[in-house]
């Protein structure tokens, strides 16, 4: 029998795809982690699990208690379905930038949804900070308390992918597996398969994938946190070194615009059948770029971090592409031919 208690179970343990297009241009073999096949259909399902388990393991998270979070919408996502299923409610704040997709799931989850206009973090009103002393007022106020989920400064989100996205990767390859690529929000992944990676061969080339309006790039090209222009990616893209972040080992950084990423994003739905979000397409461009340094013959993996419905009313519509002056793929412009 193959049974779970509940959707906590059919967490992480994710496929490794071989991205065929990717691989063929490289002569590499391009692996992606799909992520997207999580229950809240992201990645950040395995830090919702972590995060929680966490705290309750110290005894900070009681039954009917409530979980605060400031987030770009994916981890609010996966902390109230896991909520759902452990008693606890969730409180989310959100920018109000971003999809509407992932606003109206949160709220058909369960979550109480408060959007605050985007800010930098340096703001006190950003959504971040907002969430913080959210939480503390909570905690005094609410009978069986509140915790702050804190995904960008609570390092469990990171052991997360140490004790599971890692060795997973390791197994699944083998242990034949030379690069590992993948952008930064709160840092948690990146980091935390790149240490687990790193434990088990050193050699492996840990690698950042960076969209433009981050300023990790220049910190891990120059030193210095610099940010410039913009991008229509959600959920990454950081401007501090965030806990998660702090002894990330990062061999490699690159840049990668939304004309590169972009037209990657509209190739593996069109060629592969991945329907997949902005960061998904910084993710395989990264890849690729991993892929062209090392050589071919080598094998990289990154992450597929979460599914491309969340973005239909941006990346897949072609008035948003317009008036970002990106590529319009012709199928989604296309009227069917056919007649019924
Ligand atoms: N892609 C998407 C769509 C996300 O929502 C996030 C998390 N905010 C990431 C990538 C980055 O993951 P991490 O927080 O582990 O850096």
């Amino acid at each position: 029998m193959d049974i779970r208690d509940s959707i906590i179970e059919a967490i992480g343990n994710t496929p490794l795809i071989r991205l065929r297009r990717a691989s063929e241009a490289t002569g590499c073999t391009i692996l992606g982690k799909a992520e997207f096949m999580n229950p809240g259909q992201s990645v950040k399902d395995r830090a919702a699990l972590y995060i929680i388990r966490d705290a309750e393991k110290r005894g900070l998270l009681r039954p009917g208690g409530v979980i605060v979070e400031g987030t770009a919408g994916n981890t609010g996502i996966g902390l109230a379905l896991v909520g759902n299923v452990l008693g606890y409610r969730t409180v989310i704040v959100i920018p109000d930038t971003q999809t509407q997709e992932k606003k109206d799931m949160l709220r058909l989850c369960g979550a109480e949804l408060i959007e605050v206009p985007a800010v930098p973090y340096a703001n006190p009103n950003n959504y971040v900070k907002v969430s913080g002393r959210l939480a503390e007022r909570l905690a005094g106020e609410e009978p069986n308390g509140a915790i702050w989920a804190n995904q960008f400064d609570n390092v469990a989100n990171r052991d997360g992918h140490v004790a599971f996205t890692g060795p997973e990767i390791w197994e699944q390859t083998q242990g034949r597996v030379d690069g590992f690529v993948c952008a930064v929000g709160t840092g948690g992944t990146l980091a935390g398969v790149g240490m687990a990676l790193k434990e088990r061969n050193s050699d492996i080339v840990i690698a950042l994938a960076d969209p433009m309006g981050a300023a990790l790039y220049s910190y891990y090209t120059t030193g210095e946190l610099r940010a410039t222009g913009s991008s229509i990616t959600e959920g990454i893209g950081q401007g501090r070194i965030t806990k998660n972040l702090e002894g990330a080992p990062i061999d490699v950084a690159y840049q990668i615009q939304d004309e590169e990423a972009v037209p990657i994003i509209f190739d593996l739905l069109e060629y592969e059948g991945l329907c997949l979000g902005g960061s998904s397409g910084i993710n395989v461009a990264g890849a690729i770029r991993l892929a062209r340094q090392l050589g071919p013959g080598h094998t990289i993996v990154t992450v597929l971090c979460d599914y491309g419905t969340r973005y239909q009313s941006k990346l897949f519509n072609p008035d948003f592409l317009r008036s970002k002056n990106l590529p319009i793929p012709a199928w989604l412009e296309r009227k069917s031919t056919i007649n019924a």
